[in-house]
Parts: C-alpha cells; structure tokens; sequence
C-alpha cells in the first residue's frame, strides 16, 4: 500500500507541515506497557492482564523483576484449553479475581486489562467486570480496559485506562467554583513541582488523573477546566468533554517555553494578572534555560528523527527545534491527534517531514537516506541502525524519564544530547 500525502490544515490558521500517512507493519510495543508507570503511580489499584504467557514476559521484562516489592500487576494466563473453548473462562476469572481480593484487601479498585488472547477468544471482559463489582461491593470496583496489540500501541494502553476511570469521577455540586484538573500520568515529584508552582500562582488546588489512591478521584463538571500533561490521550479527552469539562489548549510542558505556556493557559483561565504570573514563573523558567544551554553546542544544528512510537514526538520535536535549534528531518507518530496538537504543529519548521502511522520498512529506507545525526526508536531498531553506524536514542526511556517542567528540562535536552556525546567520545 503506498503512502499518501496530505496537507494538514492547522486550528490557527499558521502553515504546518504535510502529514504522510502509512499503514503497514508497525514496531510499537502494545498498551500493556503502560502498567509499568500506571502501578507505580496508582497505589490502591491491581492491574490483572487477561493475557497468555508472552503478555506476563512482556510486563515482567518491562517492569523489571520485583523481587522486594508485592508487585500490583499479575497475568492470569489463557492457557490453550482455554483458547480451545474447552474451559469456562468466566468462572476461572473469577475465581482468580476472588482469591486475589481475598490476599490483598488494601486493593481499592481492580483492572482486568484485556490482551490479543483475550480478544481473539472473545472474552467479554466489560460483562467479567460488572459481574465481579456487583458480587464484591464493600467500597470496591472492578473495571475494565484493552491493552492488546491488537487494538492499542505503547501509549495508548495510559489512554484507556484514564478513559475507563473518567465515570468514576464523581460529579461536582452545581453552583460549584470553577475547577482545574490535569491530566495524565507524572512522576510524583513533577506533580508536586507544579502543584508548588499552581499554588504559588494562586490557582485553585488542582484535581489530578489519575489520582495517587483512586478511592479520591476528583469531582468533574462543566465548571472543570483540564490541562493535559500528556499528549497520546484522546480517548479520555472526549470523555472528560462528555462529562462537560474543557480542555485548555497550551503546548506540553516540555521545555522552558513549553512549560510556561502551559502554566499560562492555566493562569489565564483562572483571571491571575500576568505581573503576578511572570513573577512566579521567572525564576523556573530561568533556571530551565540555564540547564538547556548545557547541551545547546552538542545538539545546535543537528538533524533529528522520530520513528513513531510513544505519540510524544511532536512536542518533543517542537522542543528540540524551538529550543536547541536542532533540525527534525522525519516526525513519525503512530497517530496524530490534530486538535491536541494544534499550538504544537505550526511551531515545526514546515520542511519538517511529518508522517502518522508506521510502514517501517519504507521508514527505515528513508532513515538510510536521510542520515540524521540522531534517530529516536524503538528497542528492536535502534541495534540495527547502530550497526549501520546511525546514532539512536531508545524512545522508551522518554516515557520511563521524568522530562516534564522546568526543573526537568535540561535532563531532557540531556536524554538527547548523550548518545551523540557518546558517539564523539568513541571517534576520537
Ligand atoms: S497483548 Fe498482544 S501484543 Fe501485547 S504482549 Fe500480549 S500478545 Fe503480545
């Protein structure tokens, strides 16, 4: 199938680069991944895959053997009776389900996450989980979103699972003041970083989802205003915006300018003067700028590439460009969500070679003859390119990396910076 160019046309009227898009083998890793950091950061809640051995290998391998730790993530495998039809798979999950419950009694809410197994056999994980909340009761619940391969990539697995947690939210009062929520996972201590700067702002305690205990989801409405901290997750955008709230439109916070237009868009809403708001910002912002330049001679004028992988490519692109004057040649994201990048895309140099989907082998024909200095992939690519002598950055580490806000942005700008560092050092 061959790829098909278009113009994409930009919210603000601005020229934005032409979007190429792909279909064809694609190598992203699936939703599942996402437990890595959902587990750490939702510490009432259990993820329990529906999936076969290759899930439970994929997430061990991911996260890390947990030899210390109680870990909250578990696999209960389709063995291939199961697959025969030959056992009844509702019963055993729910047995597995019970016992768990019955060991753990500190997990508040239980996600049964489906898998390519379980939606080959037609597991009704929706009906699993509505049954297992009515039978369990006693202030738990019992939800249910896809991972599988089949139908997510890396990211979007986050995506769902917010998605899923959005009508447990519950409803503010009416005549409630305004509200403001932020949206997607952070490291806690970026989130305490700007839950600092949001107070400082005299901004209104932000909601967070998700919620460190999800036994204290925040209450949403039409008065809620949300920013979102990550990009990849449009799902859960509409259904915030089906529950009345809206989003405000900002770049990412990655970066000294990134961040500071995000708090802004916040301020705004919120009626802060922009006296106050460049007072408390400054001093961030300035530091941000200072830990930048530490990498600004290494990364100054050099060409970049993003295979499509974790959907973060666009701001990341934007921030490497506006920021440390590199050149992104090819921006590939596994789908691009126009109006959550609308600020983003007209900031990208209009040369830059922006492509939505992944048909990899006509991909890395264009890695070959582009040559940039730094290629940001997946794991299965990256020794490959190596071997042909290309510099490459694992776009994993992006994700597991706390990069958001001020006080990260030179280890961002460093996370690039490394492998060409590493390169110089190996030439001489
Ligand atoms: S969900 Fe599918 S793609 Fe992901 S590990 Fe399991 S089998 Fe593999």
């Amino acid at each position: 199938m061959s790829g098909d160019l278009s113009l994409a046309p930009s919210a603000t009227g601005s020229a934005v680069p032409a979007v190429l898009r792909e279909r064809g083998q694609r190598t992203v890793f699936c939703g599942l991944t996402g437990i890595v950091w959902l587990h750490r950061k939702m510490q009432d809640a259990f993820f329990l895959v529906v999936g076969s051995r290759t899930c439970a290998h994929l997430l061990q391998s991911a996260a890390g053997v947990m030899i210390f730790a109680e870990p909250r993530f578990a696999t209960a495998i389709i063995e291939e009776r199961d697959l025969a039809g030959m056992a009844d798979c509702n019963d055993e999950l729910d047995r597995i389900a019970l016992q768990l419950l019955e060991r753990r009694p500190e997990i508040r809410t239980l996600f049964l996450v489906g898998s390519c197994p379980s939606e080959v056999i037609k597991l009704d994980l929706g009906k699993a989980a509505q049954r297992l909340d009515r039978s369990l009761g006693q202030g738990r619940r019992v939800l249910h979103y896809s991972g599988s391969g089949i139908e997510t990539t890396f990211t979007e697995g986050e995506d769902a699972c917010l998605a899923a947690l959005v009508p447990q939210m519950p409803a503010t009062a009416s005549g409630a003041a305004p509200g403001l929520l932020v949206v997607g996972t952070l490291p806690d201590v970026v989130e305490d970083q700007f839950r600092r700067l949001f107070a400082e702002l005299g901004l209104p305690e932000p909601g967070w989802l998700p919620a460190r205990r999800l036994a204290d989801l925040p209450a949403i409405g039409p008065q809620t205003r949300f920013l979102l901290a990550q990009p990849f997750l449009g799902e859960t955008v509409r259904a915030l915006q089906d529950r009345g709230a809206r989003r405000l439109d900002a770049l990412f916070p990655f970066g000294a300018e990134g961040t500071t237009d995000w708090l802004r868009a916040a301020a705004d809403a919120f009626g802060v003067s922009p006296m106050h708001f460049n007072r408390v910002v400054a001093p961030g912002r300035e530091r941000a700028k200072r830990a930048i330049a530490h990498s600004q001679a290494q990364l100054s004028g050099k060409r970049i590439t993003f295979l499509p992988d974790s959907q973060l490519e666009v701001p990341l692109a934007r921030f490497l460009s506006t920021e440390l004057g590199m050149v992104p040649v090819e921006v590939g994201t596994p789908y691009l969500h126009r109006d959550l990048m609308a600020r983003e895309l007209p900031l990208l140099p209009i040369a830059t070679r922006l492509s939505e989907g992944q048909h990899v082998e006509r991909q890395l024909d264009r890695v070959r003859a582009d040559r940039p200095d730094l290629t940001v992939c997946g794991l299965g690519l990256a020794n490959p390119l190596e071997a042909e002598g290309l510099a490459t950055k694992w776009a994993i580490e992006l994700v597991f990396s706390p990069i958001h806000g001020f006080d990260q942005a030179g280890d961002l700008a460093d996370l690039f910076a490394r492998p060409l560092r590493r390169r110089d050092v190996l030439r001489v």
